[in-house]
């Protein structure tokens, strides 16, 4: 081997410089930034806000993302992290610092409360949990040490609708800051910004992902202080997105709008056929008018996301495991907002006081995806076919015994 050819192998011909355009997203990789002299290289530091620095800063294309979703909600800029709770923990110690409080909602995202209590309680940074259904009246619940108010709208499994605005005006007033979780609506159905919240965030690994194989979450903001505060924190913790699921969210986000639409429009359908089943004792979704926060979601919200819960007879609870096993086109699991039917099986009760509305029983989310509206509603009949089945049964062993 001629050791000359090494060189070559690490310096491949320049790039033509012929224009390229596509409408894709380009994908640039770097974790090195070069510089074409020693003032540029020793100034790199100031370009961590909006230029290049080092590719855990930012490239071309994560900073392509995250214009196009500071655009999308409407804010000046955008932060895109790891994850949904990457953005909920670094939005939360942004914010906050030891001997401060957060006050979190009891249907924000569970693993995010996990955060507030095990992690940020050990710093110092107290969280107080709060029934989601308070209003202006929040305002008793914040003191001097309260620095930031989470919200999440509709909240997590149970779907209780929020009254953002009102919220954000108490806290405003207090002097805190307020962060919306806003997974579930997305800046298509909800613009937090607009309703006064200082920071947006979103999974974008649910809607803007929207094919169970993303990971990836936002933060918007209006104030380019607290834009600088997020980048600062993400930057010592070490935060950085590849340009790969850059690209990947981004062409997600070009058909979320379709998919959401369709979802919404079918899950409304299947709504509508679980209303009638004798399996289920409520529904809930932020379009039903006796949900909690319904007249909220009418005034605030442009739609509805395919995904709600809803309770299934407590006597029926031991019957689950054989019916979610028949399912073939909904499969059990824990995320939501992708093309696949998905359904989540949980115990919103646990350490929730405000939830008296809610009837007994297990609740199941479903996350309605793309599948024809006749072949999930084929789907579900079948396995609810075992329901009927088991109380036709438990019917007649009951007639038997009674007739002993
Ligand atoms: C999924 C989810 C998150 C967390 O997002 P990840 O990207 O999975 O970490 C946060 N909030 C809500 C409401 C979610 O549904």
């Amino acid at each position: 081997m001629n050791r000359r050819d090494d060189t070559a192998h690490v310096h491949p011909p320049k790039r033509s410089e012929e224009p390229f355009q596509a409408v894709a997203m380009p994908v640039e990789r770097a974790s090195t930034v070069v510089f074409d002299d020693l003032e540029s290289f020793e100034r790199r530091v100031e370009r961590l806000y909006d230029g290049f620095s080092y590719g855990l800063y930012g490239t071309p294309t994560s900073r392509q993302l995250e214009d196009h979703i500071a655009a999308l909600e409407c804010g000046s800029r955008a932060l895109v992290v790891p994850s949904g709770m990457a953005a909920m923990t670094l939005a939360t110690m942004a914010v906050c610092r030891g001997g401060e409080r957060v006050l979190i909602p009891e249907t924000l995202y569970g693993p995010a409360r996990d955060m507030a209590e095990r992690f940020l309680g050990p710093l110092g940074i107290e969280a107080v949990s709060y029934d989601p259904r308070l209003d202006a009246s929040i305002a008793a619940m914040i003191d001097g040490r309260t620095r930031l108010v989470w919200a999440e709208s509709p909240g997590s499994a149970t779907f209780e609708v929020q009254d953002v605005p009102a919220i954000t005006a108490a806290a405003h007033k207090a002097g805190a800051l307020v962060a919306a979780d806003n997974t579930w609506a997305s800046h298509l159905l909800f613009k937090p910004l607009a309703h006064g919240v200082d920071i947006s965030m979103q999974a974008l690994s649910k809607h803007a992902g929207g094919h169970g194989d993303l990971l990836m979450g936002s933060l918007a903001v209006h104030d380019h202080a607290l834009f600088r505060r997020l980048k600062d924190t993400a930057r010592f913790l070490g935060y950085g997105v590849s340009p790969e699921d850059c690209a990947l969210c981004e062409r997600g986000l070009m058909t979320m709008p379709v998919r959401m639409r369709h979802a919404d429009d079918t899950a409304r359908k299947i709504v509508a056929w679980l209303s009638g089943r004798p399996e289920v004792a409520q529904i809930l979704h932020p379009g039903q008018p006796d949900h909690p926060g319904h007249a909220i979601w009418k005034r605030d919200f442009a739609g509805s996301a395919g995904v709600f819960s809803f309770v299934l007879r407590p006597e029926l609870a031991p019957l689950q495991s054989d019916v979610l096993r028949s399912l073939r086109l909904f499969r059990l699991g824990a995320s939501w907002g992708g093309v696949h039917s998905l359904i989540a099986v949980s115990d919103p009760r646990k350490g929730r006081a405000s939830l008296d509305w809610l009837k007994p029983g297990p609740v199941w989310r479903l996350s309605i995806g793309l599948e024809a509206l006749e072949d999930l509603l084929a789907d579900l009949s079948r396995a609810f076919e075992l329901f009927a089945e088991a109380r036709r049964n438990g019917t007649a062993a009951a007639d038997a015994k009674a007739a002993e």
